[in-house]
């Protein structure tokens, strides 16, 4: 599907839900998608993109930055405490913040740095074992935590698990950030976006329907 098209199903569900249209933003998840196709969507003038991999990133972002300098990258995959430098200096935002160990080595960095990403908080709602994310019944006291240290946490994100309704999960996330005060909500991808537009998605991530099926080859 084209990125057009994409959009103007966004515009619709926000539309339905009452919502303003352009109040949630579409995040490309560009992460194992060919050059060329990445190309594209840059060439029609889109300039948020997500990707998964810190290693990726600084291979192929560098040069389509150097063409397309206005470009927002946010790291959505997990983040590894040793590699938060240098996400710290690629990325515009991070949404995968876990657990304390990383917030500490963000805080740090950020006084260091004297700059610091916008930070989503991820929550493992689906209480997944293989999942990353915090337990909804820690979430409140990490964003206080995260708070404390000063980080800029805009948001909460979530990967539904696959085989659940997916809606549940974003009213859950939806749920956790109202009585935390927090204004962003990351969550909704190829196959749900427009239920995520509809319970308050800021920023949906949709990869698939846009550059078609990953070849992980
Ligand atoms: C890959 C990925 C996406 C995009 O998934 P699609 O189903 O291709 O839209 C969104 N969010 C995260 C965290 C991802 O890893």
């Amino acid at each position: 599907m084209s990125l057009s098209e994409i959009q103007a199903r966004i515009h619709k569900a926000e539309t339905n839900a009452g919502r303003d249209q352009g109040s949630t933003q579409l995040i490309a998840v560009s992460k194992v998608q060919p050059n060329e196709r990445v190309q594209e969507v840059l060439e029609q003038g889109h300039t948020l993109f997500g990707e998964n991999k810190v290693q990726e990133v600084a291979g192929k972002w560098p040069a389509f930055r150097e063409t397309f300098p206005d470009t927002q990258v946010h790291l959505l995959g997990p983040l590894q405490t040793n590699k938060a430098r240098q996400a710290m200096e690629l990325f515009q935002a991070i949404h995968s913040l876990d657990r304390p160990k990383l917030a500490n080595t963000i805080a740090r960095l950020a006084q260091e740095l004297g700059h610091c990403p916008d930070l989503f908080i991820q929550v493992n709602t689906g209480e997944e074992e293989q999942k990353a994310g915090v337990l909804p019944a820690e979430a409140d006291s990490f964003i206080a935590e995260c708070r404390a240290l000063d980080l800029p946490i805009v948001g909460l994100m979530c990967i539904p698990p696959a085989d659940e309704e997916a809606s549940l999960h974003f009213s859950l996330l939806r749920k956790i950030a109202a009585r935390n005060d927090v204004a962003g909500l990351s969550m909704g991808m190829s196959g749900d976006f427009e239920k995520a537009v509809a319970l308050g998605a800021t920023h949906v991530r949709v990869g698939s329907a846009i550059f078609g099926a990953r070849d992980y080859g």
